[in-house]
């Protein structure tokens, strides 16, 4: 059933590193050939060996309406036919970045990239402008992105690959970064004790990128509490969370609060997109403004601009029974799972917030990184592999998490739980 992917596969493989051009992408960790996309149409995959799946990637979250949607998808061609980029002002980002703005107490501005990795980073530089301090804290598990000094114990497909670090990446780059345990409080104060040079934590207050690892709520407060104390500034990654977790993201759920949020996904709808935000005074110390120098040709590109600006309008508009929707059948999908694992006496554990969920094959619903090594990988892989041949295409590693869609239906997700009993019968 894959034979065109699996030939596109070696053509690939002969002009592109592994084929692919993002490695996770490479089915590495479960095995076997990735399927070669044709198109994708509301919550549906198709191959170009014809094989339709039921997506609960969704470009890795940025699709929160799905393939094809048609207001986005008029929205784009729309503003394609004015041209493609200027690289000079248009209204399109001040509306996108109002839209941002109004939604959260603690934050003024937003500055637009084009992907989340450029968002991080260029948070990082700003809470190292701002703070004149050179030390950042991140946490194992937690991926941001592939820059350099981000580029440790990240997890993700770093985390597949089994990589702690990156060849290529300097010891020299990476000592000013600080790597704590997820979820360890006693770890994080010390690390707090020992350096007086820490500009940042930067932290997914839900980690989406060891699989779904929400921080606890005593942990996100202690992160605030110890940056408060010793003058440092707190991250909150929700480039996957951010319009996912709810309509504010994981700061609309969570009490802590972050100094500056990083954006990317859902805010562009599909397009490269990224963004990062903070209060005014925060703010103020980015070029032209300030001196913590930070740039790019297609930065707020007006295509883009114009695809999360609709996604995010819809969302709104209709915010309350969009997320009530998403979550339910997030958590129909999941606690459908668990019940089927548990028939069969497989341990299973499994989790939400808002769109994105996760599951893992264990006793124990894992805390932090290491936790999640703990998990039955080879169960994953088989489990991965023989949904993908019943048509649900799932993330390939189990240091992922999945997302609902608004266009998945709920006899969609009896469906899926139907293959998954036929399959964890023989698990
Ligand atoms: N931060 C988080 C939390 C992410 O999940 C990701 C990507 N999965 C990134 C940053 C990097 O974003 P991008 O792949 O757009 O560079």
């Amino acid at each position: 059933m894959f034979e065109k992917s699996i030939k596109a596969y070696e053509e690939a493989c002969k002009v592109i590193p592994g084929g692919v051009d993002s490695p996770v992408r490479a089915f590495k960790s479960v095995g076997g050939t990735p399927p070669f996309i044709q198109k994708g149409e509301g919550a549906y995959l198709y191959d170009i060996d014809g094989n339709k799946y039921l997506d609960f990637v969704q470009s890795w979250g940025p699709l929160i309406f799905g393939h094809c949607d048609k207001d986005i998808e008029e929205a784009v061609i729309k503003t394609v036919k004015n041209g493609l980029s200027f690289g000079a002002p248009t209204e399109l980002e001040t509306q996108l970045a109002n839209e941002i703005v109004e939604m959260y107490d603690n934050i003024d501005k937003v500055r637009f990239v084009s992907s989340g990795t450029e968002a991080t980073m260029s948070a990082i530089r700003l809470a190292r402008g701002v703070t004149g301090k050179n030390d950042i804290i991140k946490f194992e598990g937690c991926y941001h992105g592939h820059s350099d000094s981000l580029l440790v114990q990240a997890g993700s497909g770093m985390a597949t690959f089994g990589a702690p670090s990156s060849p290529g990446v300097p010891a020299d780059l990476t000592k000013h970064t600080l790597v704590c345990e997820y979820n360890n409080i006693e770890n994080l104060k010390k690390c707090f004790e020992d350096s007086s040079d820490i500009a940042c934590i930067i932290i997914e207050p839900i980690a989406g990128n060891m699989g779904l690892v929400p921080a606890t709520e005593e942990f996100l407060a202690t992160c605030r509490e110890l940056c408060d104390k010793y003058g440092a500034l707190l991250i909150f990654d929700e480039v996957m969370s951010g319009f996912r977790a709810s309509l504010k993201g994981a700061s609309g759920i969570l009490k802590t609060q972050g100094d500056i949020i990083t954006f990317g996904k859902v805010i562009g709808a599909g397009m490269p997109v990224g963004a990062f935000a903070a209060s005014r005074e925060i703010m103020g110390h980015l070029s032209p403004e300030g001196k913590v120098y930070q740039a790019g040709t297609l930065s707020g590109n007006p295509v883009a601009m114009a695809a999360g600006l609709v996604s995010l309008r819809k969302l709104k508009a209709n915010s309350e029974l969009i997320y009530a929707d998403l979550s339910a059948k997030a958590n129909k999908l999941v606690n459908g799972l668990k019940d089927i694992a548990t028939k069969y006496n497989i341990p299973m554990q499994v989790d939400t917030r808002g769109s994105m969920f996760g599951f893992f094959f264990c006793e124990k619903a894992p805390k932090n990184f290491a936790e999640v090594g703990l998990c039955d990988f080879k169960r994953f892989a088989t489990f991965h592999h023989e949904m993908l041949k019943k048509g649900f295409y799932f993330a390939c590693s189990q240091y992922e998490t999945g997302f609902i869609c608004t266009t998945i239906t709920n006899e969609d997700i009896d469906a899926c739980l139907n293959a998954a009993d036929e399959i964890m019968k023989n698990l």
